[in-house]
Parts: C-alpha cells; sequence; structure tokens
C-alpha cells in the first residue's frame, strides 16, 4: 500500500510517499515560496532509507493547486518518479493543525469534515486555511482518491474540563470555544503508543510524559494511554519557551508592549511567535547546536537561553508528576529531544528525588530508540524516535481499508 502525505503550511507543503505498515518512504519532498514564486525539491529514498536522487526545480506555484500538481507529476515522472501512475497511490492523509472540540481522532475528508476544518479557522488562522488549500487541490488532482484529515489537536481531547478550561468568563468558552487544545498531537500519540508498547505492561499501569523538544517544544502528561494534561494551549505559543515562540509569559506583557511600542496585538504576537524564545534570549539563533557552540565559546547568553529551556521542561515535568500522581516513563523524542543528550541531562539534573536517574553514557545515544536511564531508576527514561508522516499515514490506511 502507498499512501502520501502531506503537510500543507501557508506558503510551504512538505511530502512523502510511502508504506504505512513496513514505514518504508519511497519519495518526499517540499514545496516552498507558495504565493512567491515556487520552488520544489524531490528526494527518491532506498529500502535502506537512503536518498539515491535529487532534483530540485523552479516552479511556479502561485497557488497549493500547482505545488499539489508538481508533487504528483514528479511521483510519475519518467527519471524521478517512482510510481508508474497516480492510480497506486491508495490514498492521501493530510496533517491539519486545528480540529476545534469537534475532532477527536482522525476522519475521512468528506463535507462534513471540510466544512469543520473551516470552522475552525478562528482557531487556527495560520494554518487552517492552508491545510484546508491542500485537501483542495488533492481532490481536484485526483478526483474520488480517498482523503484523511489527521488533526494535531485530536489526541490531547481526552483532557478533563481541569486541565482544558482557562479560568476566564465562561461565555469565552462556550461561545467562542477558547480553551486549551494542545498540539503536535499526532507525535505524542506516535510515541507514547510507542512508549506503552516498549514498556510491556498494560496502558493503565503507567504514567508517562512525553517531551516533544523540538523548534517547537511541547509536554503531554499520559495515563491509561490518553492525553490528561499538555503544554501548549489554544494555539502552539503556549508553554515551554522554543525556538523563536516565547512560551508562557505574563499577559500583561502584551499590553505593555502595544502601548509603549505602538504595536498592533497581531503585531506583538508574531513578535512573541517568531522573534522571541531561544532566538530572543541568545539574540544569537534558535538552533539548539548553534546555543551549545556559542556556550562552549563563553557566550553567556547563549548559555542563559539553554538553562531557560532546560529549566521551562523540568518545571513541567515536575508538575506533570504531581499532577499524573506518579512517573512509570519519560520519553524525549523531537529534534531536541532526540539527539541533545547535554540537554536531557541538563533537564534531568536534580529530578534524582522523582526517581529519575539518568546513565551518561546510554544518554549520548542520538536519534534511536533507547533507554537512558540507569539500571536503579524508578522512573524509565527513553529516547523514542517521533515519526508523524507514518502516524498519518497508518491512520489513513485504517480508515481507508474499514
Ligand atoms: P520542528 O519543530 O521544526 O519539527 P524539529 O523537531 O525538527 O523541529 O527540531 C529541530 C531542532 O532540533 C533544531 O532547531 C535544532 O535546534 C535541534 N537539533 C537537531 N539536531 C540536533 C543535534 N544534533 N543537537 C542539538 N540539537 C539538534
Amino acid at each position: 500500500m502507498k499512501i502520501l502525505v502531506i503537510n500543507a503550511g501557508s506558503s510551504s507543503l512538505k511530502y512523502q510517499l510511502m508504506d504505512p505498515y513496513s514505514g518504508r518512504v519511497y519519495a518526499k519532498g517540499l514545496c516552498e515560496r507558495i504565493g512567491i514564486d515556487g520552488r520544489l525539491t524531490h528526494k527518491v529514498i532506498d529500502e535502506n532509507d537512503e536518498t539515491v536522487l535529487k532534483e530540485t526545480r523552479e516552479i511556479a506555484m502561485p497557488t497549493h493547486s500547482e505545488a499539489i500538481e508538481s508533487v504528483l507529476s514528479i511521483l510519475v515522472d519518467e527519471k524521478f518518479g517512482v510510481v508508474k501512475s497516480l492510480d497506486e497511490v491508495d490514498a492521501v492523509g493530510h496533517r491539519v493543525l486545528h480540529g476545534g472540540d469537534k475532532f477527536i481522532e482522525s476522519c475521512i475528508v468528506d463535507d462534513a469534515c471540510k466544512k469543520a476544518i473551516e470552522e475552525c479557522i478562528p482557531l487556527g488562522p495560520l494554518h487552517n486555511p492552508a491545510n484546508l488549500k491542500g485537501i483542495l487541490a488533492c481532490e481536484a488532482a485526483m478526483p474520488g482518491k480517498k482523503q484523511v484529515a489527521v488533526f494535531d489537536t485530536a489526541f490531547h481531547m481526552t483532557m478533563p474540563p481541569k486541565a482544558y478550561r482557562y479560568a476566564i468568563p465562561k461565555e469565552f468558552y462556550e461561545k467562542d470555544h477558547i480553551r486549551r487544545y494542545g498540539f503536535h498531537g499526532t507525535s505524542h500519540r506516535f510515541v507514547s503508543k510507542r512508549a506503552i508498547e516498549l514498556m510491556g505492561k498494560p496502558a493503565s499501569e503507567l504514567k508517562l510524559i512525553v517531551a516533544h523538544l523540538g523548534n517547537g517544544s511541547s509536554l503531554s502528561a499520559v495515563a491509561d494511554g490518553k492525553c490528561q494534561d499538555t503544554s501548549m494551549g489554544l494555539s502552539p505559543l503556549a508553554g515551554v519557551p522554543m525556538g523563536t515562540r516565547s512560551g508562557d509569559i505574563d499577559p500583561c506583557i502584551v499590553e505593555f508592549i502595544c502601548n509603549k511600542y505602538n504595536m498592533s496585538p497581531s503585531e506583538c504576537l508574531t513578535m512573541l511567535n517568531k522573534k522571541s524564545g531561544m532566538l530572543s534570549v541568545s539574540g544569537k539563533s534558535s538552533d539548539f547546536r548553534d546555543l551549545e557552540a556559542g556556550a562552549k565559546e563563553g557566550n553567556e547568553d547563549c548559555a542563559l537561553a539553554r538553562e531557560m529551556f532546560a529549566y521551562g521542561v523540568k518545571k513541567y515535568i515536575g508538575s506533570y508528576a504531581a499532577a499524573l500522581g506518579g512517573l512509570d516513563c519519560l520519553v524525549f523524542t523531537a529534534g531536541v529531544g532526540e539527539n541533545d543528550g547535554k540537554m536531557r541531562a541538563q533537564i534531568c539534573e536534580g529530578l534524582e528525588f522523582l526517581g529519575i536517574k539518568i546513565d551518561p553514557e546510554k544518554n549520548t545515544v542520538r536519534g534511536e530508540e533507547r533507554i537512558i536511564s540507569t539500571e536503579d531508576s524508578k522512573v524509565t527514561v527513553w529516547v523514542i524516535p517521533t515519526n508523524e508522516e507514518l502516524m498519518i499515514a497508518q491512520d489513513t490506511a485504517e480508515l481507508c481499508t474499514k
């Protein structure tokens, strides 16, 4: 079976053609600068997950339709293609950012699903319109092909009201659906499911914290295989400080900055989303590797940025251990979580009282599944690489073969 996984952003579109059962990727790539000019980067992948061919094409992409058409055309290209005809593509799975409180799981794209994604645009104004454009473009280019929407928020829909409600007047919740939703749900679901399998115990006996630490970062508390709480909120701006996002701040800061610098609330939020976080504290970079290099050279701001990140994540681990009433398993995933052993150690330092003991030697692991805690650590600490595309492909295959 071959599933095309699409992640459409406002000016970019990522894709992978993959087998949902074996996880084998046949081709993957990226359309960039949609609505500006347009560039397609396409890679053909072999069975060892190595890139065997790479092609970059400048293609006019005034809209997502041209981007999708360029993807479909290179997938059947004589030289760079990986299928003879699009009939070999069994279905398409789309990452959709915001499912509001309408979607607790993935669903087949039909009129009701498209309408609901549209209705969630006020909650995900940057991503949902692009996600919908990706769906419509695929529909137009491959009429009748089954499509599935996989929501970033869905995994978190099991949170109880005490975790998802904000303590603000009820009408904003009832009329406007303002509440905690959480994001990276596909990753939290993939990684927590895998951790439960690896722990070899029933989900009902396991309390887990998943730390998805990348350019965007979020943590989730999981009990009985279900999300109980998560650090992102109505939007992905909430939670720990991130690459370029501030994470949680006192909302009064927004009013102060807007008044003093004559900024609109949306300009201020753009600053909090794109120019804050590690980038702003270090004054150098949002990339944790650059911060590490800077700190090594004695740059105090780079060192402080890493300290603030570790401290922010540590505080969430402590609060989720309390919320869960114990902890069996802590899992690190995503770019930083999978690769940055020093950051993992910095985060876990001082958490021995919770039963978290890291083995420095095991903790050198990068990008592969491994226990990094000591044998006598009460909490099993794992590195588990995430694979959101595979989860999307698996959901798509499951729903389309029902
Ligand atoms: P995104 O949120 O964009 O999906 P990723 O999960 O891909 O982010 O994580 C990207 C981040 O991971 C980079 O910004 C970088 O800081 C960090 N990263 C990747 N590789 C390493 C590494 N070897 N060491 C430290 N940090 C790394």
